[in-house]
């Protein structure tokens, strides 16, 4: 998607050679214009999925996620971050490792909004290692919903996690693949 590479261009920094900052387009501010046309494009790539429900973990895949599944006329479900120890008999629940904060949270999704009869698209912002996208497709595995695939906003191709996720026969779905952000530049692929 050329007019997102430009704008990653224009408005992302570089932190260091693993990670790229993108409060400006993803993470803090959000430009509803570009980020309706990311959910127009997730949509146009898995129209013919018959898909009935997007899902993604808050926080940062809920713009774009909301985009899709407002292109694709189906609900967006969000695995929340849960904060509390209390077994909850409705939920499906897994650990995942965060990239960028070096902690472990749980997410959660109830089993109300997930169905063995749905066919999901999964929505996410960045892809590093995969852990956060494991953690939910474990989630929609479990619910016994089919995954149709996942559609990512930026994937940073020199870092495993959308590799592995396709060698396990997922679709997986990148607006933007970044190659490298050695010597602190950004190149595609
Ligand atoms: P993973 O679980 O794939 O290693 O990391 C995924 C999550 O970590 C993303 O949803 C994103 O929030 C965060 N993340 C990973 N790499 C980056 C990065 O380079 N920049 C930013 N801003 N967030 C990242």
């Amino acid at each position: 998607m050329d007019i997102l590479k430009e704008r990653i261009l224009r408005e992302a920094s570089v932190i260091n050679s693993d990670v790229l900052k993108l409060d400006a387009l993803l993470n803090h501010q959000v430009d509803p214009e570009l980020t309706m046309e990311m959910g127009k494009e997730f949509a146009r790539r898995f129209a013919e999925k018959s898909i009935t429900k997007v899902i993604t973990v808050e926080s940062s895949g809920i713009p774009v996620a909301f985009a899709t599944a407002l292109a694709l006329n189906v609900p967006l479900v969000f695995a929340r971050r849960k904060k509390t120890l209390i077994a909850d008999q409705d939920a499906l629940t897994e650990r995942v490792p965060s990239f960028t904060k070096g902690i472990v949270t749980d997410i959660m999704v109830s089993k109300q909004f997930l169905r063995p009869e749905d066919h999901v698209l999964f929505i996410d912002d960045i892809i590093a290692n995969g852990d956060a996208a494991r953690g939910l497709i474990k989630i929609i595995e479990r619910s016994g919903a089919k995954l149709a695939g996942l559609g990512i906003v930026v994937e940073k191709s020199f870092q495993a996690g959308a590799g592995t996720i396709r060698e396990q026969g997922i679709v997986v779905e990148s607006l933007v693949k970044v190659a490298s952000l050695e010597g602190g530049i950004i190149r595609f692929e």
